[in-house]
């Protein structure tokens, strides 16, 4: 690499110690050591608390044509395989997003940046950098940096861990406009604000959920409850919830019709509140069927899109009960959950309430002879599961006759 000399020299030139100049985002794909310590290093281009006014918000918002190509971006991520680096945006982002390897990974991120903060704030993404890498249909994101903190780097860590398919971090502060939401409000006393792409469909984090859903769904297996799940990672206060260390939810609060959703152990939201409860003895982990907390997401448009509701409805349309398959997942942490100790329990629970994906592998590296032909097997972090580990999807045709 030429930049870092580059980085070298410019330090020498300006009399200043090499970790003290200013960064661009590109600058943290050069200095991060890991994938924590990129996320971390991109945080910290985030639109700060109440930056924006009208003005610079429709100023920061993308234009139609550069929402579509936004979109056609995280695709084109998705479509990464040992080929990241000659991926190109589309004429609409030239100069503000681009595509760049980074250690296993594949990047798209906003390279444009005033300042120490994003110049647009739309959010960045990132994929295994081979198709080979992905364990897991697993989509996890960040939709509120520095208002839940330690949520991106945990996203980050679960992704990583789990052999996720896709990150997903917003770059704005839910706050950082502070005008209210014209799409879902809230109530008087806790109002929605314009930059908070959980209550926002204008937030290009909101395209950017969409697009990963389509292409999930899109794929030949689509998205199987227990193999494929969008997890959506946010911290509350100690005074919100305080009894409940975890509490997950599919985006439907604890109403009869919902509750099967919860209780019955097969169903996603009931099985990974399992899993974290194994992987954390000593913390409650909680579900609407458990807790009558009012974190249920019922609001949140990513989780109402991913539930059924068209995405032009996703303001003032709920879910319905019947369209919910329990892929959406929200998880409401208190700050304990959230710190570094926690990831690998929480990875541990990630990978036991999602199934690792099905590959062909040639029956000879399978050590059964050299008889040609493939065997279909589970693939995990660790080891290639045989093909007796079918019965996880049994588990699935078991979950379909019950609904
Ligand atoms: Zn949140």
């Amino acid at each position: 690499m030429l930049v870092l000399p580059l980085i070298a020299l410019l330090a020498q030139l300006i009399g200043a110690p090499i970790d003290e100049l200013p960064l661009t985002p590109a600058g943290c794909l050069i200095v991060s050591p890991n994938l924590d310590a990129l996320v971390t290093c991109l945080d910290t281009f985030t639109v700060p608390h109440d930056y924006y006014s009208q003005l610079t918000y429709a100023v920061a918002q993308p234009m139609p044509a550069q929402r579509v190509a936004f979109s056609d971006a995280v695709r084109t991520l998705l479509s990464v395989d040992g080929d990241c680096a000659t991926k190109q945006v589309s004429s609409a982002l030239v100069g503000l997003y681009a595509f760049a390897p980074f250690r296993g990974h594949c990047v798209l991120f906003e390279t444009s940046s005033n300042c120490g903060t994003y110049a647009k704030g739309w959010g960045f993404a990132i994929v295994p950098a081979r198709a080979s890498g992905v364990q897991r249909m697993l989509h996890v994101s960040a939709p509120h940096p520095a208002y839940d903190l330690g949520t991106v780097e945990q996203a980050a860590a679960v992704y990583e861990g789990s052999g996720g398919r896709s990150l997903l971090v917003a770059g704005r502060k839910r706050t950082a406009f502070l005008a209210s939401s014209g799409c879902v409000k809230g109530a008087p006393r806790r109002a929605y604000y314009m930059t908070d792409p959980a209550h926002n469909d204008q937030e290009p984090f909101f395209d950017a959920s969409a697009a990963l859903y389509a292409w999930q769904h899109a794929q030949p297996d689509g998205c199987v409850p227990g193999a494929c799940a969008f997890l959506q990672l946010h911290g509350k206060g100690a005074a919100t919830c305080p009894n409940d260390a975890v509490f997950i939810s599919a985006g439907l609060s604890n109403s009869t019709v919902a509750l099967p959703l919860y209780t019955t152990p097969m169903h996603p939201p009931a099985r990974l509140a399992a899993a974290l409860s194994t992987a954390f003895p000593s913390a409650k982990i909680s579900t609407p069927a458990t807790s009558r907390c009012a974190l249920t997401a019922t609001q949140n448009v990513v989780g109402r899109a991913s539930n059924g509701v068209p995405p032009s409805s996703v303001c003032a349309q709920p879910a319905r009960v019947r369209d919910v398959d329990g892929t959406w997942l929200h998880a409401e942490q208190s700050s304990a959950m959230r710190e570094r100790g926690a990831y690998a329990a929480w990875v541990e629970a990630v990978k036991a309430a999602v199934a690792p994906v099905a590959v062909d592998v040639p029956r000879e590296e399978l050590g059964e002879g050299s008889g040609g032909g493939e065997v279909r097997v589970l693939v995990d972090a660790e080891h290639r599961v045989a093909p007796a580990a079918w019965s996880a999807w049994l588990l699935f045709a078991h979950y379909f006759a019950l609904r």
